[in-house]
């Protein structure tokens, strides 16, 4: 590519608005313009780099067995209300009209719009399981559009969706996702951990999050220096100490709550205020702590219990085999939940749950004028010491360290949340109708660029990893006017392109000085500079990263690219 006519509009000066490095390097190298606030345009530069990283996430989601779609950007609204997401999902989702008055929203996510695709096409166990992946603009109205491309309005994600016929398929679809994104971001070269996350407003019960280490990181992890465990200090409750105490029964009012399926039916039912949700609970079960991983609704059908200080044990159960683990009755389990006999360790959130009323272990009744002191032994969060750094790793394997991350990457098992809601069923091996089990897997793909530059910068600008690098090389002449440069550059770009180097020719008629800057700006692995000693075939190669610089005769340039 000659950069004469090539779209590269580098800045001098920092932009005033942005705040960090990637931010500033991507606008001065001229990578993006920002069109509006948190919305971009990629110029050619920084398209390339974005086909580097799709091109590499393609090839490892084909390579585990994906399928490529496209879905639309425009969902009809129904969709989201169908699935129940319409009012949960908040201002973040945009949303527009058509001419007809009809309502729509901007794709902020795809489970709506694949869940009923594959209902309406898959109609059989003999095609599971399904792995469908698309590369698509998403669109969230951040509250705090920020750091440029980090946290944009509009942006490229990669989703996946998986489609399994038992808990077991899913693990094992989940499981392939887990690798695949370990390759993509090692091949991305970064600096990255997988983490236990927080399951979030998606739903679902299992999730890892893929963090690129980085001060500028919003979020924190736990991890051990010695050993693979890490998480996401939002799923704190997992480090608490063993706290052991006595148990006392409950002697409460039970009521009547039939149809009740919500925490939001429920407060309105009993037209009660409450409407906090718990993400953890910890339960001392014959002297055993166990983790109970839930979310704040009936509509739960799947609880992780684990012992919470041995990681190999993590299981997913259903309910009945979380009701025999902690040997009592189904029914009861839900976040409001208690069974007699048993420790809460809780977070604070339980205090404004059990204000009042919580579950009474018995379909459609809950116990009223709850007062967590009295009736449960309830040891709270701030009671619980967190764990800390320099801590004993609870796989017992080496040290706690904490470190800021980029959220690059995200899996969850969904379960039947989306398939359910929106009836994606298929016959199985009896002709019996089955509810799909779910998985879905997103890489921010805009967001990967700019925890890249992140990682790879120095004070003169980007240092590209090799293999998302924009170009291989940075060919440049010195003084175009000089006949003897030109000719080799020339003979150069000819000769390394046939190569199948991917080369920016630095043709412009520019001062030395302004190209070498440029250059080092861009970031571009190798630079190849033709100068005075043209006339010998000598050029000077200086290695971006390292700042080497070495003379080789342009016989030997392949051989010393290699
Ligand atoms: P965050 O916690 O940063 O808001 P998220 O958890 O809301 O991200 P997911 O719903 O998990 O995001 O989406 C999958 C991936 O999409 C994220 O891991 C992230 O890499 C990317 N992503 C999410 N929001 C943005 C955004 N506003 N700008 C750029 N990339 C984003
Ligand atoms: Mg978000
Ligand atoms: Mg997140
Ligand atoms: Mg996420």
């Amino acid at each position: 590519m000659r950069q004469r006519t090539f779209l590269t509009p580098t800045l001098r000066e920092i932009p005033a608005d942005a705040e960090i490095t990637s931010h500033q390097l991507m606008l001065r190298a001229g990578f993006i313009r920002q069109t509006a606030s948190g919305i971009y345009s990629y110029l050619p530069l920084g398209k390339r780099v974005l086909r580097k990283i799709e091109d590499i996430i393609r090839s490892e989601m084909d390579s585990a067995g994906g399928q490529e779609v496209l879905l639309p950007a425009i969902q009809p609204a129904e969709l989201w209300e169908e699935s129940g997401r319409l009012g949960d999902y908040g201002p973040e989702l945009m949303r527009l009209k058509d001419r007809h008055n009809r309502d729509f929203v901007l794709g902020a996510t795809h489970e709506e719009v694949i869940t009923t695709l594959v209902r309406d096409d898959v109609q059989t166990y003999k095609k599971l399981p399904m792995n469908l992946y698309q590369i698509q603009t998403k669109f969230r109205d951040e509250r705090r559009p920020r750091f440029g491309v980090l946290r944009s309005r509009e942006f490229i994600m990669k989703d996946a969706y998986s489609f399994d016929t038992s808990q077991e398929g899913l693990n094992e679809s989940y499981q392939s996702m887990y690798q695949a994104y370990q390759n993509i971001f090692t091949r991305c070269q970064l600096d990255f951990r997988a983490v236990e996350a927080d399951s979030g407003a998606i739903g679902g019960t299992d999730t890892h999050e893929f963090m690129v280490l980085s001060d500028i990181g919003e979020d924190t992890i736990a991890y051990s220096d010695s050993s693979d465990f890490a998480a996401n200090v939002e799923i704190a409750p997992v480090f608490v100490d063993y706290i052991k105490s006595d148990v006392s029964p409950l002697e409460l009012e039970t009521v009547e709550t039939p149809n009740v399926k919500t925490i939001k039916e429920l407060t309105a039912f009993l037209n009660i205020k409450s409407e906090a949700t718990i993400k953890s609970l910890l339960f001392i079960v014959n002297e055993e702590p166990v983790l109970v991983l839930v979310r704040g609704d009936h509509e739960v059908n799947e609880i992780k219990v684990r012992n919470a200080f041995n990681k190999a044990t993590a299981e997913l159960a259903t309910p009945e085999q979380t009701a025999e683990i902690l040997g009592c009755e189904t029914g009861f389990i839900g976040p409001i939940g208690i069974p007699e006999g048993v420790t809460v360790i809780a977070d604070k959130a339980i205090e404004s749950i059990v204000n009042g009323v919580c579950g009474a272990n018995e379909k459609d009744k809950h116990l009223k004028n709850v007062n967590p002191d009295r009736d449960f032994k309830v040891s709270r969060y701030e009671d619980l010491r967190l764990i800390q750094e320099g801590d004993p790793s609870p796989d017992g394997k080496g040290t706690i360290q904490f470190a800021m991350g980029i959220e690059v990457g995200h899996v969850f098992k969904l379960g039947t949340k989306y398939s359910e809601a929106l009836g994606a069923k298929y016959l199985d091996e009896n002709g019996k109708s089955q509810t799909m089990i779910m998985g879905c897997y997103g890489i921010g793909v805009t967001r990967t660029i700019a925890a890249i530059v992140e990682q790879n910068h120095d004070d003169n600008g980007i240092v590209w990893p090799t293999s998302v690098a924009p170009f291989d090389l940075h060919l440049v002449t010195i003084n175009v006017k000089d006949v003897d440069q030109k000719q080799l550059s020339e003979e150069l770009y000819q000769t390394l392109s046939e190569e199948r180097y991917e080369v920016l020719y630095d043709d412009r008629p520019e001062r030395a000085g302004v190209k070498f800057k440029d250059s080092d700006l861009i970031g571009l692995p190798v630079r190849i500079a033709v100068g005075k000693k043209a006339s010998e075939g000598v050029v000077e190669v200086k290695i971006r990263k390292t700042g080497e610089m070495l003379e080789v005769h342009v016989s030997e340039l392949q051989d010393k690219l290699k």
